[in-house]
C-alpha cells in the first residue's frame, strides 16, 4: 500500500488551501478529489475582500479572472418592505483598496487547486472516497477508474464539503435543522441594471433570516440565487425552487430587471452547514475544515472564507505534529485555536445578527436608517462583504446607535 504524511479529501477552496500551506512548507501531501477540474459547485460565486487577501497569498491574481468574473465595488441591501440603500464600504485603515470578485466556481476552483499543485501537492481527480480505517497510520479507502484502492497517511484532513465522507468516517452525524440550510443559483444572461455591486435583498418575510441575491456575473449576466433555513424551507409549501422563481417574478426592483432573463442552464441547489453547530473539528489523526467542519456564516452564508482559513489552520497543526512526531486529537488541536482565533468573532457576530435578521420590522429599521445615513450604509456593507472587521464593526455600530437614540426613531418623528 502507498503511504504519505498527509491526505486531503477534497480540493475546494478548504483543501486546496491545507495542501497549498502543506506543500509550500516541503511536507509530502496527496490529494483525493472526487471530481476532475474544471468542475461546477453551486454557489453565488461571491469572493469577499477577506477571502480575496488568503487566496493572493496563495498566488491566486484576481486581475487574471478579468473577463471571466467581476470586480465589486460595493454593496445593495434590501429590506422586507420594498426600501433598499447602496454604499460603498469604508476604505481600509491602511488604504489598500478592498476588492471582492464574483468569479464562477467553475474558474476559480480550478485555479486555486492549480496554486496547490503549483507548490508541489499531488492531486488525484476522480477518486471518490468512501471510508477511513485506522491501523498504524491512517488508511483512506476510495475508488477510482481502476476500483477499490487504499493510501495510507499520518494524518488526513477532511475538506469533502457537505456531505462529507470523512465526518461521516469521524462519526461526526449530520447537522441539526437549526443548523443547516440550503440555497439554490441559476445563471441568468440579459439581466438589466447590473452594475459593479453585490445585492442582497430581504425581500420575502416567509424565507427571513434567508435573502435572495443578485451577482453580476459578466455583461448583463448574473448569478441569482436564494438561501433559507431548512426549518422555514420545511414550513413552507413552497419548493425551493419556487421561491428563487418567486424572488425572480415578483422581488421589487428585481421583477422588472429579470423580466428579459434567459436561464443558462438549470438552477442547482446545495445544503449549507452553518457554524452554529459547533462541529468538533479535530480527531486522533485527523481534521476536519470547511463545510465539512460546518463553518459557512450563519448571517451571510459565506463558506468560501471560512474554508480557506480553516484548510490553512489544519495545515499548520499538521507541520507542527509532524515534526514533534505526536498525531492525536490533543497534538492536532492548535487547527481549532487557530480558526476560533481568526474566524470565532466572525462567526458569533453572524450568529447574533442572523438571529436580529429574523424579525422583519428589525431589517426594515436597518434599512431605513441606513438609507438616511452614508455612515451606517457604508459599515453595513463592509459588514457584509469582509472589508471590516466584523467585531469592531459591530461594536462601532451600536455605540453610535446608543448615542444616537434617534437611530431607533422614525426621522420624521425625531425631527417633530
Ligand atoms: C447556492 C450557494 C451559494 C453560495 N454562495 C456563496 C458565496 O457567494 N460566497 C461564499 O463565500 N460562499 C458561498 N457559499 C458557500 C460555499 O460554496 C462553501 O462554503 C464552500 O464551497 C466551502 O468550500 P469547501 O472547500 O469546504 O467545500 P467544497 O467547495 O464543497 O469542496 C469540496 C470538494 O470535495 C470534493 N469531494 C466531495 N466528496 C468527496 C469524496 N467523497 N471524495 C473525494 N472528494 C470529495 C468535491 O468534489 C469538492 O471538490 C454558497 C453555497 C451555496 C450552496
Amino acid at each position: 500500500m502507498r503511504a504519505t504524511d498527509v491526505i486531503v479529501v477534497g480540493a475546494g477552496p478548504a483543501g486546496a488551501a491545507a495542501a497549498h500551506t502543506l506543500a509550500r512548507a516541503g511536507a509530502d501531501v496527496l490529494v483525493l478529489e472526487r471530481a476532475h477540474f474544471p468542475r461546477d459547485k453551486s454557489c453565488g460565486d461571491g469572493v469577499t475582500a477577506h477571502a480575496v487577501d488568503l487566496l493572493a497569498d496563495m498566488g491566486v491574481t484576481f486581475d487574471d479572472f478579468t473577463g471571466r468574473g467581476v470586480k465589486t465595488l460595493g454593496g445593495v441591501i434590501g429590506g422586507p418592505s420594498g426600501g433598499r440603500f447602496r454604499a460603498d464600504p469604508p476604505p481600509s485603515p491602511d488604504g489598500k483598496p478592498m476588492e471582492c470578485w464574483v468569479v464562477p466556481r467553475v474558474v476559480l476552483d480550478a485555479r486555486v487547486a492549480q496554486s496547490a499543485v503549483d507548490a508541489g501537492a499531488r492531486l488525484a481527480e476522480g477518486c471518490r472516497v468512501s471510508g477511513l480505517v485506522r491501523d498504524k497510520d491512517i488508511v483512506i479507502e476510495y475508488t477510482d477508474g481502476g476500483g477499490a484502492q487504499r493510501v495510507a497517511a499520518k494524518i488526513v484532513i477532511g475538506a469533502d464539503g457537505a456531505h462529507s465522507a470523512v465526518a461521516r468516517a469521524l462519526r461526526v452525524g449530520e447537522n441539526g435543522k437549526r443548523h443547516r440550510g440550503f440555497a439554490i443559483r441559476g445563471y441568468y444572461d440579459d439581466v438589466e441594471g447590473l452594475k459593479d455591486d453585490l445585492e442582497i435583498y430581504y425581500y420575502d418575510k416567509r424565507i427571513l433570516p434567508g435573502y435572495g441575491w443578485i451577482f453580476p456575473a459578466g455583461v448583463r449576466r448574473a448569478n441569482v440565487g436564494i438561501g433559507i433555513y431548512t426549518g422555514e424551507l420545511d414550513r413552507s409549501p413552497r419548493k425551493l425552487r419556487q421561491i428563487l422563481d418567486d424572488f425572480i417574478a415578483s422581488g421589487p426592483s428585481v421583477a422588472q430587471r429579470m423580466r428579459n432573463a434567459r436561464p443558462v442552464g438549470r438552477p442547482i441547489g446545495w445544503p449549507l452547514p452553518v457554524s452554529t453547530a459547533h462541529r468538533r473539528t479535530v480527531f486522533d489523526g485527523a481534521m476536519l475544515c470547511g463545510d465539512a467542519a460546518s463553518l459557512i456564516d450563519p448571517l451571510t452564508g459565506e463558506g468560501i472564507y471560512t474554508a480557506l482559513v480553516s484548510g490553512r489552520s489544519a495545515a499548520r497543526a499538521a507541520l507542527r505534529a509532524l515534526a514533534s512526531g505526536e498525531t492525536s486529537a490533543d497534538a492536532l488541536r492548535g487547527h481549532e485555536r487557530e480558526w476560533v482565533s481568526i474566524a470565532g468573532g466572525y462567526l458569533t457576530s453572524g450568529r447574533i445578527l442572523k438571529n436580529l435578521v429574523k424579525s422583519a420590522t428589525l431589517m426594515n429599521l436597518i434599512v431605513r436608517r441606513a438609507a438616511e445615513s452614508p455612515y451606517y450604509a457604508s459599515r453595513a456593507i463592509g459588514y457584509g462583504l469582509g472589508t471590516l472587521d466584523r467585531r469592531r464593526a459591530l461594536t462601532s455600530i451600536v455605540l453610535k446607535a446608543i448615542f444616537n437614540p434617534s437611530f431607533f426613531i422614525r426621522r420624521s418623528l425625531a425631527k417633530a
